[in-house]
């Protein structure tokens, strides 16, 4: 049998941030050619040999690849798309994963492999021009917000944006401080967070316990907006977790809230993890 021939590593780590073991902020920039333009909310491909080491965290993998075949995963883009020189991604650690231990373990100068495709209808051109926009997220699924807050949010415009934002610990809560910052800068921009392992926290956590849907339950828009989203007014982002997204959809249809496709627009807008 021919072994496959080394895929070539187009892409180099210019910066590698560790928000803790088990997130990060990978910073990527094209080896030599023209990085490709994106809409705020879509997502690129990034892929490592299975011949790359595997982070010292992680578990053994139940099916090892190949070293020369190139394991590809899909990832939102973090970064403004404003931004041509590089492209940010949050990273969440699988532990047992076939990626995320090889990605993690990567150095800033590690080549890997950026998809130059760009693909995805998670952005806010699917949504009618003056709507508010809620976008909630568990975990990495912020990614997708993050670069559409620092592409498209304008600030004082009459369209409000909030973030959602849920994880286990304070410590997971990636991009807090870009957040609150925004929160502090924008009226039109409301950043709510919520952890659910407050024993954990060396300091009492002064902000909301529980899951991120809870925060819809407990109407904290409505706190914040001074008026309760419907879907006349507001569209909703999901992304992150399948059961958070499958219990959000479950509450919003019971507000009148329609899942958009091509086919049939709608207002709730789903990407799954
Ligand atoms: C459109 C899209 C965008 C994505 N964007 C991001 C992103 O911005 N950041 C990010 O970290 N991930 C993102 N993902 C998930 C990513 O593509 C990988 O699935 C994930 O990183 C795990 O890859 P892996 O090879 O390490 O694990 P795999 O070997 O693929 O999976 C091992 C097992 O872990 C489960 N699993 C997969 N993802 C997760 C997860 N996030 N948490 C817990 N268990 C999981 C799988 O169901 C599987 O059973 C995105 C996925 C899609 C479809």
């Amino acid at each position: 049998m021919t072994e496959k021939t080394p895929p070539a590593l187009n892409s180099v780590v210019v910066l590698k941030q560790e928000i803790s073991p088990r997130y990060m902020i990978l910073r990527v920039a094209s080896d030599g050619w023209p990085l490709p333009d994106f809409i705020p909310g879509q997502f690129a491909v990034l892929g490592l040999p299975g011949s790359t080491p595997r982070y010292i965290l992680s578990t053994p993998e139940p099916y090892p690849p190949g070293p020369n075949e190139l394991v590809r995963r899909a990832y939102s883009i973090a970064s403004s798309s404003k931004i041509n020189e590089y492209m940010d991604f949050y990273v969440g650690l699988v532990s047992s994963g076939s990626l995320t231990p090889r990605l993690f373990s990567l150095k800033v100068g590690d080549h890997l492999w950026l998809g130059p495709k760009i693909s995805g209808m998670f952005t806010l051109d699917q949504v009618a021009e003056g709507k508010n926009v809620v976008m909630i997220a568990t975990g990495t699924g912020l990614a997708p917000y993050i670069s559409i807050m620092t592409s498209e949010l304008t600030c004082g415009s009459p369209r409000r944006f909030a973030v959602l934002h849920g994880a286990y610990h304070s410590w997971d809560l990636g991009y807090r401080s870009e957040l609150l910052a925004l929160q502090h800068l924008c009226k039109n921009f409301t950043y709510l967070a919520t952890i659910d392992r407050p024993e954990d926290e060396p300091v009492p956590w002064p902000g909301y316990i529980g899951w991120v849907q809870d925060l819809w339950k407990k109407d904290v828009i409505a706190k914040a907006w001074g008026i309760h989203p419907t879907p006349g007014d507001t569209d909703v982002f999901l992304c992150g977790n399948p059961a958070m997204i499958d219990e959000m959809v479950g509450i919003l249809s019971k507000e009148g809230y329609c899942e958009h496709t091509h086919k049939n627009p709608g207002q709730i807008h789903i990407e799954r993890y």
